[in-house]
């Protein structure tokens, strides 16, 4: 029996085995079009006992796989590799809210629900789910919390390692591992949740989760201030963060906001100061946080930090927003770019973006950089184009590039990767940042828990070094 047909009669839906090359594609090709696969078959469970056949069929037949969830990966990790031996498990089909528990200020959902359906489901229960990301109605649970995502919300409330109280996992022999556990204390032993979360669908098929709900931010206020100069970015920060009420806050270029509104959704620029940097936040709580969001801007620039400022709430905040959910999309007026998601220490981000400025600079005069991100993580997005007008034909100097970020990166104790994962964009580069033994420990893990090495092969781990 060929493997297509084993693995149908495995699930025993032959549905669930899709081979059409069109429907196939999409499943194949990753958000930015950066990685392109093959795959032998697209598996699309609808329930964990579908998922377990599946993966033990694998097992049996020596089968590769892919786990998938929205394809949102910003760090090629969720696409097959290009010799057609994969097949890429969907957990799509898997998208049942299976209850919420108010009271004990928790849900339970399957691991294909997309994030825009938690928020809104918590938000139907007068509770608040705590991680927002552009791809909110691209990404689902499985993805989220396999590449541990971040987004606007972590200063507030921790990345997605901090939403998850419990999981349930088919681990690659094709059994079970139900942790679906709602507990705040649980010191019983090692916390197996946290090998999953991050781990890129390496080490298991997560199919369900248990997440924190938090208090509902019943009001909320948005700040979008024209910031001075990057020296005055800690004042404003500090301000900001000293009210308690900061839930999001963003460092944006003024040129990308003014290019998002002129060519993407066609409105006006919120604010013309001629400013070269904007800082936008969110003040949230259960009481009104307009007249603190009004004070804090006023002392900000009467101090001379900033020199004009937008005050918005209610729905009104929604434009604006919607504005930096555009970042992704500008990418495309950049023409080719290479992209870093980057973080340091609090505090300095302005430092990071003059270095890098300095470390590129030499290698091409006419390169250009895109910074944004979320300042109170100490996470920068920085992507490094040709100018736009450049014109002379000429490619982007990636490999220099890569060394100048990367080295500029480690000298100030950031990492290469804050919140997009590792895939395949900076698996080898690993190598140099790690410690030798956190990778060998990690190989470890991994050796253990996938012998035949059939989970999302060639991502994270460098091929034939699993056993270094
Ligand atoms: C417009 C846009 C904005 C974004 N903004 C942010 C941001 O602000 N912050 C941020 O952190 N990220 C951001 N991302 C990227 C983010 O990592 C993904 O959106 C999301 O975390 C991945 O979810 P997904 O369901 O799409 O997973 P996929 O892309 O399908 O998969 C991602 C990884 O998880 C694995 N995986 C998926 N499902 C499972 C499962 N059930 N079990 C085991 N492994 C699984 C895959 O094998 C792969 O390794 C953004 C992406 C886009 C396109």
């Amino acid at each position: 029996m060929d493997h297509i047909a084993a693995l149908k009669e495995a699930i025993g839906r032959p549905d669930a085995v899709v081979t059409d090359p069109d429907i196939l594609v999409s499943a194949c090709t990753d958000w930015r079009g950066w990685y392109g696969g093959r795959a032998l078959a697209l598996l699309r469970p609808k329930d964990v006992s579908e998922v377990q056949r599946a993966v033990a069929a694998c097992a049996r037949l020596r089968i590769p796989l892919v786990p998938q969830g929205g394809n949102s990966s910003l760090a090629g990790a969720s696409t097959p590799s290009p010799d057609g031996s994969n097949v890429v498990l969907s957990l799509q089909h898997l998208n049942r809210i299976r209850a919420i528990d108010a009271s004990s200020w928790s849900m339970n959902v399957d691991a294909g629900v997309p994030l825009s359906a938690v928020q809104q489901a918590a938000a139907m229960h007068d509770r608040h789910f705590g991680v927002d990301l552009g791809a909110r109605d691209t990404a689902r649970v499985g993805g989220l919390i396999s590449t541990n995502a971040g987004g606007m919300s972590v200063l507030r409330y921790g990345s997605m390692r901090e939403q998850v109280l419990g999981l349930e996992v088919v681990l690659p022999d094709g059994s079970v591992w139900n942790g679906l556990r709602g507990l705040r204390k649980d010191n019983s032993g090692v916390d197996l949740k946290h090998l999953f979360i991050g781990a890129e669908g390496t080490l298991g098929v997560i199919t369900a989760a248990t997440l924190r709900l938090h208090p509902p931010e019943r009001h909320s206020a948005t700040l979008l201030l024209a910031v001075k100069d990057l020296d005055v970015i800690s004042t404003i920060v500090d301000a900001l963060l000293e009210t308690g009420q900061v839930s999001a806050l963003e460092l944006m270029p003024t040129w990308a906001v003014e290019l998002a509104c002129r060519e993407i959704l066609r409105c006006r620029p919120p604010l013309e100061t001629g400013a070269e940097w904007l800082i936008q936040a969110k003040l949230a709580g259960r009481r009104p946080v307009m007249e603190q969001a009004e004070e804090v801007a006023a002392s900000l620039i009467e101090n001379g930090s900033v020199l004009d400022a937008i005050l918005a709430d209610g729905a009104k905040q929604e434009t604006l927003w919607a504005i930096r959910d555009e970042f992704a999309p500008v990418h495309k007026w950049l023409g080719h770019s290479a992209r870093f998601d980057l973080s340091v220490p609090l505090g300095r981000i302005p430092e990071l973006i003059r270095k890098l400025e300095a470390a590129i600079l030499p290698i091409d005069r006419e390169l250009r950089h895109f910074s944004f991100g979320h300042l109170g993580d100490g996470n920068l997005h920085f992507s490094v184009f040709r100018r736009l007008d450049a014109n002379d034909g000429l490619a982007l100097p990636e490999e220099a590039i890569d060394a100048a970020v990367n080295q500029t990166v480690w000298s100030m104790g950031g990492s290469i990767s804050a919140e997009h994962g590792v895939g395949l964009l900076h698996r080898d580069q690993l190598v140099g940042q790690k410690p030798a033994e956190e990778l060998r420990l990690q190989k470890r893990i991994k050796a253990l828990l996938d012998p035949q090495d059939l989970f999302n092969p060639g991502k994270v781990f460098i091929p034939g070094t699993r056993d270094a």
